[in-house]
């Protein structure tokens, strides 16, 4: 709950406009300068998927471009307070006219109430406004209702398993999403099955692995690694850039300052990935049977002498199933 509400202030709150400006600028800069040649009226059959999309900002910001944006969430939590956001709070329907004048319904919320590092009870209390904007600009300023819309579910289970996303998004965003994976091999396979041949991959983010303390398997791999990965996937590196400071849901009157050097590139799909090479990663560990195979592919995979030190401390973490076939992790 912490954590939504905190992304609440990164999403939709005006102290939030520093740190959307350093995540979010990037990607939208990204997507006027690839869609250049399009008028406004001709990026709506642009489609752009925003996986991991939070609370909805970015899909919001991406749609009022005039592309057709679809946001992909799978946390309860954040899909309840977007849904609140987008189409219920009482600023997204409805302005109030008192006295001649438009006001909007603004709420305060307490985020900083349990945080420490606090220098003064003010900051400790302060109250953060939501929201900064109207969500309904976004139709009054585009005068379309169809730009934006919301797909609740896992990302791996909603897209690549759907024959029809394949090959159907001309673009995917993805703002600090990448890390959240067990697998990032597998998201990138998933992106690509999705992409348009052509379409591009633009991402922001850190790789801060979610899974990387938990007793889940993870596979934890280098930007260099990611990279090296990439043309396995059908994906030509276009654009890089290594050291993008970007900060996150982060309290800018805290003693404790926390800032990422985030990486920010655009890959274009070339050709179609190489198959499920990402599923070699993993299911090892799970399906001795696929060992043999899965060391054979492995032989021809550029950073296998990183990875295979890696594969090692796997083995150790996730010992493989035991010959009944039953597993102790
Ligand atoms: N893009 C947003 C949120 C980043 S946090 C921003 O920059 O502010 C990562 C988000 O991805 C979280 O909201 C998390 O719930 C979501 N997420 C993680 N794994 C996912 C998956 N497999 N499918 C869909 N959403 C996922």
């Amino acid at each position: 709950v912490r954590s939504t509400l905190k992304q609440l202030c990164r999403d939709w709150s005006h102290e939030g406009t520093k740190e959307r400006k350093q995540s979010y600028g990037p990607i939208l800069d990204a997507l006027t300068t690839l869609y250049s040649h399009l008028s406004f009226e001709e990026r709506a059959n642009i489609r752009v998927l925003n996986p991991g999309c939070g609370l909805g900002r970015l899909p919001w910001e991406i749609a009022k471009l005039g592309f057709r944006c679809e946001g992909n969430e799978f946390s309860y939590f954040m899909l309840l307070v977007s849904h609140y956001m987008l189409n219920q709070c009482p600023a997204a329907n409805q302005h109030i006219i008192y006295l001649g004048l438009i006001l909007l319904y603004i709420y305060n919320i307490y985020i900083y109430i349990y945080t420490t590092n606090v220098k003064t009870l003010a900051d400790q209390f302060r109250g953060i406004k939501i929201p900064d904007v109207s969500p309904t600009d976004l139709v009054l300023t585009t005068k379309r209702y169809d730009l934006m819309s919301m797909v609740a579910g896992d990302f791996i289970e909603v897209y690549p398993s759907n024959q029809e996303y394949h090959d159907f998004f001309n673009c995917v965003v993805s703002c600090f999403f990448l890390d959240t994976a067990h697998n990032i091999l597998e998201f990138l396979d998933a992106i690509s099955l999705i992409l348009k041949t052509d379409g591009y991959l633009v991402n922001i983010g850190p790789l801060l692995y979610h899974f990387e303390d938990m007793s889940d398997p993870s596979i934890e791999l280098t930007w260099e690694e990611v990279k090296a990965s990439l043309p396995h996937f059908g994906f030509e590196l276009v654009q890089e850039k290594l050291t993008l400071p970007c900060v996150y849901t982060n309290n800018p009157n805290s003693m404790l300052q926390t800032s990422y050097d985030c990486v920010f590139f655009i890959a274009k799909k070339i050709k179609s990935s190489n198959g499920a090479l990402s599923d070699y990663f993993l299911k090892p560990f799970f399906f001795k049977k696929k060992k043999n195979a899965f060391m054979n592919k492995w032989k021809w995979f550029p950073i296998c002498d990183r990875a295979q030190g890696r594969v090692s401390k796997l083995k150790k973490k996730f010992p493989p199933l035991s010959a009944k076939g039953t597993s102790n992790t």
